[in-house]
């Protein structure tokens, strides 16, 4: 062990003279040295690729812990947290009602392999505010529920074309990760190494807001229903209804993508705040209360082809965990209706203040509101309404890096992305957002001379 950076253990920390968990003093690592420790551990230091700072310049912040709206670095730096597990988290980070019900359910055990009470409540809460799902299937992650929701349509329809939308993210599913296609809707292209061409031969790629043409040899139509990996961009009136008329007219099945909507956008998520009622509804973030979750749901007589009951095998070692069903529910439980309204109000004055806050330094950006979701957009197209992803691609990366470099030396960390969602939680209250408004209008005061300086 000689020679290695010490890690943040009890026993380092109690001799530096402070917290197990929050370092501050000598003896222990900075982010950036145990981040280089890391690198040399997990392909680019991170299990996520989106987590990596590539897009922003510099290294992240390593997270000891976080509280409500905050999150504490291992050097003991606070920041006000707009990441909050890219919505995953909605109540606040360490929210009481979920660290009681997490270790709860922990002593009670956290895995056997044969069915829970917790699970079988799980999916009646969600069958109970959505329902378009009459059966719930539980996973592990948004991508497993995308990457089965494709297999139970192509199981149900006996066909194997998939239409997706430019922009549109569905995890690291093979059939989707496609080359955004700009124009008419496209055959898609691997959208990554080690997606061979087979796997998205059958995947057509059409731009957002556009009803595609389609013909009966579709299994599926896959969209987010507010796209919210692309900044944050809402479905134009008639989108949503023209998708459900038109797969209705050749027999295939809509697939809502609500891993960041559900739950997040209004109890019955995006179905219910459009009125467009999807074949399948996938699900993940919110739904877990911040541990890992993935569900599936929909019509009875759709769901009834996933195994052991239909053809389409489905199987998971940790599905319906636990702890995950038991933090959902706790989360759950907490988000009431009035909760969105307040969400939404939030979501609005936040995007205002960072609003004023850009436009009195002279810094281009613009913050679009769908809901509780807030987006940005930056540079000199910023003004521009965004409808689909080549309205996106206008937004200016390194205008946003100086942005979210200044908003992080201000004390308020968003995802390192220029296309990531902002998220307003419940932890987020007024002084909160006062708090995260102010450092804007100072972050885009510094961002407008790094712009001018490079
Ligand atoms: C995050 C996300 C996924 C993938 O979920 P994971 O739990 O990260 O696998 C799928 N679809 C959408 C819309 C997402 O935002």
């Amino acid at each position: 062990m000689s020679g290695m950076i010490p890690l943040c253990d009890a026993e380092t920390c109690v001799a530096a003279g402070c917290s197990p968990t929050v370092c501050t003093g000598a003896g222990v690592p900075s982010s950036q040295t145990l981040f280089e420790r890391s690198c040399a551990a997990i392909p680019g230091g991170v299990n996520s690729s989106i987590r990596a700072f590539r897009s922003v310049g510099g290294e992240p912040y390593v997270v000891a812990r976080a509280d409500g709206a905050s999150i504490i670095d291992i050097e003991g730096t606070t920041y006000l947290d707009l990441v909050q597990s890219y919505g995953a988290v909605i109540l606040g980070h360490a929210h009481p009602a979920i660290t009681a019900a997490v270790s709860t359910a922990a002593s009670d055990g956290t895995s056997f392999g044969a069915p829970t009470p917790r699970e079988m409540k799980l999916a009646e809460a969600i069958a109970e505010r959505v329902p378009s799902c009459e059966r719930v299937r539980l996973m592990n992650s948004g991508t497993e529920a995308t990457s089965t929701a494709i297999r139970l349509a192509r199981g149900v329809t006996g066909r194997d074309r998939i239409v997706t939308f430019a922009g549109n993210f569905h995890g690291a599913t093979d059939a989707l990760l496609v080359a955004g296609g700009s124009g008419i809707a496209t055959l898609g292209l691997p959208g990554t190494a080690g997606v061979p061409n087979a796997a998205v031969a059958e995947t057509m790629v059409a731009p957002y807001n556009v009803v595609p043409s389609l013909t009966d040899e579709v299994a599926a139509v896959i969209v987010e229903p507010v796209a919210a990996n692309m900044g944050v961009v809402a479905p134009e009136p008639g989108f949503l209804q023209g998708l459900r008329a038109e797969c209705d007219r050749v027999g295939a099945l809509l697939i809502f993508d609500e891993v960041i909507t559900g739950f997040r956008l209004a109890s019955g998520g995006a179905q219910a705040k459009y009125g467009v009622v999807p074949d399948i509804t996938c699900f993940g973030k919110v739904i877990g209360g911040g541990l890992p979750i993935g569900a599936v749901g929909g019509r009875a007589d759709v769901m009834e082809n996933l195994s052991p009951l239909g053809p389409v095998f489905h199987a998971g070692t940790l599905s319906g965990n636990p702890l995950a069903t038991a933090a959902g529910l706790a989360a759950l439980d907490q988000l009431t209706p009035d909760v969105y309204a307040e969400l939404s109000m939030r979501a609005g004055h936040l995007a205002a203040l960072m609003s004023d806050g850009c436009a009195s330094a002279g810094f281009p950006a613009r913050f679009p509101v769908v809901g509780t979701l807030v987006g940005i957009v930056c540079g000199a197209e910023a003004a521009n309404p965004v409808r689909n992803f080549d309205d996106a691609r206008t937004t200016d990366e390194s205008a946003f890096a100086a942005f979210f470099r200044a908003m992080l030396a201000e004390g308020v960390a968003m995802a390192p992305g220029a296309y990531e969602a902002i998220f307003v939680g419940l932890a987020h209250v007024d002084s909160v957002i006062d708090q995260i408004g102010a450092a804007a209008a100072r972050a885009a005061a510094v961002a407008v001379t790094m712009l001018d300086d490079s």
